[in-house]
Formats: structure tokens, C-alpha cells, sequence
């Protein structure tokens, strides 16, 4: 080719259209296949925003036909040529360009490509750890390729509506001290200061307080945040924050402000209508309705109370249950009729894997029940529970005896049976704030009062006089925000009284100097003028996970790690060389 005419592209390959033929176009991309088919050679072109078809025919340049023979998968091309409609029997109507093809009357080959490890397509059924090895070539995948586009317009949506809303994007270091957040602390050693460490933000909340105290009344960051944690599927050892915080607000404002920024980011980025405001639910409220506190929402099933028709049961398990002050609920099972056994057993099964030592199902035949436990039941007993419960013949009821432990169990069996068994639900996205969660939890094995968020976490207003006296039953101003039975953010009104801030570390078992040790920086802020203020923080590779219909967060994040930490592309974690160990005073172990 005479001169460089990569760099004169005119336009990108998966924009191709009906309206563009007759164009001339210059076009870059990588091979995505050659079809070579007897003279006539076909390549499909991929870009960063999709694939055309480029077609090579000899009559029209011998010397482009020539170079597309030499042609392999993944090598990058600059072609020039003309666009025109495909003969109607080669229209492909899969491809957004499938319309249109091509003619290509000049090539070169700007970077020739190995064979990839793997194909790049669509569902080709690789080995993850093969991906995450050659990820730059796996993000050549539509799918791949898509989310991570998804996850930038989603982050420029985010900034574009809280700057429209007087947020400040501010920077919080990533070489910082211990946060509050109560998972293990990625350190880091300082060379110039021997001996002690950083800490990596578990997340910016201290700064982030430090800000309003600072007075610049409403910050946000797409922050980096790192907690030291075993891995889950949704869990990364860095994930990323939309964080805010806010000052002179009540949980209604950031509520409101937060059902307003959903709408917009659905609005821009999938084109979807949220209803808003979300609907509320106390904890309390989720947790008799749903026994969890992250309700799946796009299911209407929830567990009900049946205590009331068991408290003269001649039923050892039911009544052991109730006089220890526990409770017997019940759950439907919708969309299963007449099952038969081996459904049952899958969910006996399902149970045990949550760790209930067995589960008690009963499906309604006639008049009666069809149960493991029905000759336990007197008749009263059977026709109340069918009536309460208002269940039809060949329905399922599920039933769990006992206190708050039987609420994972509850809450896993309604996930597995919705999934199973549900018609499909009517509404793709269903959110719902939980609100006015327990302000503290009790720790068995500590023997102590641990924050159920975080320390700086204010107590309800309603629930301050007796603090010290019935410390669980206190709430406290928090919220969370749940969509599809996952957590996509929390947050609270912070604490700005010293006094009450005293009050909550004893009740937590933190003395004054080791208050002062961990963040006598931010208590000592609080001395010079903190405004009421308080914030949430939403997990960001979770809400682009969900929007992009994907099932993991390591599918829109563009370098994640492996469940044991890797990162399979870079090699690390990795040894360091001795000489960095002596510098930084370490010895190996
Ligand atoms: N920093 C908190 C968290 O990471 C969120 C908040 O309270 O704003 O969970």
C-alpha cells in the first residue's frame, strides 16, 4: 500500500449499514474469519464496535486479492472499498451488518497474529483460566467487549448526574490507614519509614466524612476499595465503589437522590423506564416477610407466620419450637402441582445443603395432607393450615420450626423453589430499599456487640433512650438497596455527636484510647464543626453485572483474578527480589 491509510479510517465495521451503500470507506480491524471461495475471498472484519463483511474479488484488484490470500485469523487489516447491498439470498439477518458487504479494493496487513489459544467467539467453551491467561483476547469477545462498554457508559452516567446535582469528584489515597469495614486489611510497607505499613481503603468512608466535616457538603468517587477476603462469586479482592456522601441530609433525601440516579442510569444506558420511588421495607418488614434482608422482589412468594395455628400442638418439634419462643412459618411453593417424589427429595436435599438437619413438606391431597409428618398433625390442625395458607390440591407447603436460625434456610429454600418452579417473573429489574437495620449484631464467639454496619452508624433518633439498656433492639438509620435478591449498595447517617459516638465504641467494647488508636483522626475532626451528614456506597461491578445480564462480576470487570487471588495474565502475586525485601526491612519466611 502506498501510505498508511489506517490512519485515515473513515468509519468503524459494525456500523455498516443499508444507508452507507455507494460509501467509500477506509475500515481497521482484526480477521475475524477468511472464507475463501474458489476466487472470490470473504473476510469478516471485527472492531470495537462489531463485524462486516469484506469481500476480495480479483477483478476488482488482483493485488488485494492476492494479500487477503495470505490472510490468517486475528492478523489486523486496513482495507479500502465500497459498500454495497448483499445480493438478497446472502443477507444475513443475524448481523446488524448483515445487510450490506464490502468491495474491497485495497489491503495491507498491519500485524500478523499466532494462532489464538482459543477461538474467539461467542459461547466457545473454553477454559476460564485460558481466558483470564489471554484476557486481551478474550475481550475481543462480543460479549466480553459489551459489558465493559456498559460498565464505562454506566460510570460516565454516573458522573454526568451527580456533577448535575452539585456532587464534587474527589480523590481519597489508596495508601492510607485501617477503615472501619471490618474485613481484613491489604498492607503495604513503607520503605522510608521501616517497620510500619499502610493500609489499602477498605473503603473511603473515614475520608470521605473527613470531606464534610471539610464542608464541601456532597462528594462522590468511583473508588477502588480493597478488603482481604476469601472469594465468592460475586466477590473480588479490589472491586470499585460508587461512593458518596452528603451533608445537612436525612435518609429520605439520599434515598430519593439515589431512586432518581437509577432511573437516570437505566434510562441512558438500557433504555428502560424505572418505576420510581422504589418501594421501602424495614429490615424488620424483610425479614418476617422474606427472612432475608435481601429480598428477591420479582417473586411475590413470601413465608408466612404459622405459629398461631400450632400452639397446642401434640407435635414435639412444632411445640419445642414454640415454647422456646421460636416460631413455625410456612413457604408455597408456586408453579409445582402433584410433584412427585423425587422433587420433594431434591428439595429435603437442597435444605440439608443450607444446613437444616431435614425439611418437612407437605402437599395438599383432598382433604388432607400428603406428609412425613402428617400423622403428627390432628385434623384441626391439617384443615387450618390449608385454609390459612390457602392451599389448592397437588400444592406445596414447606415448614420450619424454630428461632432467627431457621431464617437462612427459609430464605434459601424460597431462592431455590422461585427458581425451580416460578413462572418467570413479570419484571426484569425489581428493586426495594431495606431500611432501619439493627444497629448492632451480637457475636457468639466474641461474646460481644458488633456494628451490623459501621461504627459511625447513627442509632434512630426514637431508639437513643434506651441504648444501653436493650442495645440489640436498637435501629439505626441505614438503607440499603437490593435488586434481584442482591445487594447493590448500603449506607447510613453518620454519627456527628461526639458523645453519642462515645457511647456506641463502649457499647462495642472499644475503649477511649483504642478509639483514639484506630480513628482518633476523624474523632478529633469532630471537634472543629462536623455538619449532620451521611452517604451510601453501591458496589458498581454488581450494578454493571446486572445490567449487562451477566453472571458474574468477573465478566465486566477487565482484569479480574481467580478465586485464589491470581491474576493469571500478569503472574502476580509474585515474589519480590531480595534486595526489595532488605530495603523494606522484611525478612522471608
Ligand atoms: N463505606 C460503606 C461501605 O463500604 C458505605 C457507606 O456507609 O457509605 O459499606
Amino acid at each position: 500500500m502506498k501510505e498508511e491509510h489506517w490512519s485515515k479510517r473513515t468509519h468503524y465495521c459494525g456500523t455498516m449499514r443499508r444507508e452507507d451503500i455507494g460509501r467509500e470507506v477506509i475500515l481497521n480491524g482484526w480477521v475475524q474469519r477468511r472464507r475463501d471461495h474458489g476466487g472470490v475471498i470473504f473476510i469478516d472484519i471485527r472492531d470495537v464496535t462489531g463485524l462486516v463483511q469484506v469481500v476480495f474479488n480479483p477483478e476488482i484488484s488482483k493485488e488485494a486479492h492476492e494479500t487477503a490470500g495470505d490472510v490468517r485469523g486475528e492478523y489486523v487489516l486496513s482495507c479500502r472499498g465500497v459498500v454495497r447491498g448483499r445480493p438478497e439470498e446472502s443477507i444475513n439477518p443475524k448481523l446488524p451488518t448483515g445487510e450490506v458487504e464490502v468491495m474491497a479494493d485495497e489491503l495491507t496487513i498491519i500485524s500478523a497474529s499466532l494462532t489464538p489459544p482459543f477461538e474467539i467467539e461467542e459461547d466457545s467453551d473454553v477454559d476460564e483460566a485460558l481466558r483470564l491467561r489471554y484476557r486481551y483476547l478474550d475481550i475481543r469477545r462480543p460479549d466480553l467487549r459489551d459489558s465493559l462498554i456498559m460498565r464505562s457508559r454506566v460510570t460516565g452516567e454516573v458522573r454526568s448526574f451527580l456533577s448535575s446535582r452539585g456532587f464534587l469528584e474527589i480523590e481519597t489515597p489508596v495508601l492510607t490507614k485501617s477503615t472501619p469495614e471490618g474485613a481484613r486489611d491489604f498492607v503495604v510497607p513503607s520503605r522510608l519509614q521501616p517497620g510500619k505499613f499502610y493500609a489499602l481503603p477498605q473503603s473511603p468512608q473515614i475520608l470521605k466524612q473527613l470531606l464534610m466535616v471539610a464542608g464541601l457538603d456532597r462528594y462522590y468517587q468511583i473508588a477502588r476499595c480493597f478488603r482481604d477476603e476469601d472469594m465468592r462469586a460475586d466477590r473480588q479482592l479490589e472491586f470499585t465503589q460508587i461512593d458518596l456522601e452528603m451533608s445537612f441530609v436525612q435518609p429520605e433525601d439520599i434515598i430519593s437522590l439515589m431512586d432518581e440516579m437509577f432511573a437516570h442510569l437505566f434510562r441512558e444506558t438500557l433504555d428502560i423506564e424505572l418505576e420510581i420511588p422504589f418501594p421501602r421495607m424495614t429490615w424488620h418488614e424483610a425479614m418476617d416477610r422474606y427472612a432475608t434482608d435481601r429480598p428477591d422482589t420479582r417473586f411475590a412468594t413470601e413465608i408466612m407466620d404459622l405459629s398461631g395455628i400450632f400452639t397446642t400442638s401434640g407435635f414435639k418439634v412444632f411445640r419445642s419450637a414454640l415454647d422456646g419462643g421460636g416460631r413455625v412459618r410456612g413457604l408455597r411453593v408456586e408453579g409445582l402441582s402433584a410433584p412427585p417424589r423425587r422433587e420433594l427429595d431434591g428439595m429435603v436435599e437442597e435444605a440439608q445443603r443450607l444446613g437444616a438437619s431435614g425439611l418437612v413438606w407437605a402437599v395438599r391431597e383432598g382433604e388432607g395432607l400428603r406428609s412425613p409428618v402428617a400423622k403428627f398433625l390432628s385434623e384441626g390442625e391439617i384443615s387450618d393450615l390449608v385454609k390459612e395458607v390457602g392451599l389448592a390440591e397437588g400444592e406445596v407447603i414447606i415448614l420450619a420450626a424454630g428461632g432467627r436460625e431457621t431464617d437462612p434456610i427459609l430464605a434459601g429454600m424460597r431462592d431455590y423453589c422461585t427458581r425451580r418452579y416460578s413462572p418467570a417473573p413479570g419484571k426484569r429489574f425489581s428493586f426495594v430499599w431495606v431500611t432501619d437495620f439493627p444497629l448492632f449484631d451480637w457475636d457468639e464467639e466474641e461474646k460481644r456487640y458488633k456494628s451490623n454496619h459501621h461504627p459511625f452508624t447513627s442509632p434512630s433518633r426514637d431508639s437513643l433512650d434506651y441504648l444501653e439498656e436493650r442495645p440489640l433492639e436498637v435501629t439505626s438509620d441505614s438503607y440499603d438497596m437490593v435488586l434481584n435478591g442482591i445487594e447493590l449498595g448500603g449506607g447510613s447517617i453518620r454519627i456527628h455527636d461526639p458523645g453519642l459516638q462515645d457511647r456506641v465504641f463502649r457499647l462495642l467494647g472499644l475503649s477511649q484510647q483504642e478509639a483514639q488508636e484506630k480513628f482518633g483522626f476523624l474523632l478529633e475532626a469532630f471537634n472543629y464543626g462536623p455538619p449532620p451528614h451521611g452517604g451510601i456506597a453501591y458496589g458498581l461491578d454488581r450494578i454493571v453485572m446486572l445490567m449487562a445480564g451477566r453472571e458474574s462480576i468477573r465478566d465486566v470487570i477487565a482484569f479480574p483474578k481467580t478465586q485464589s487471588g491470581a491474576d493469571l495474565l500478569s503472574g502476580a502475586p509474585d515474589a519480590i527480589y531480595p534486595d526489595q525485601l532488605k530495603e523494606l526491612r522484611l525478612r522471608p519466611i
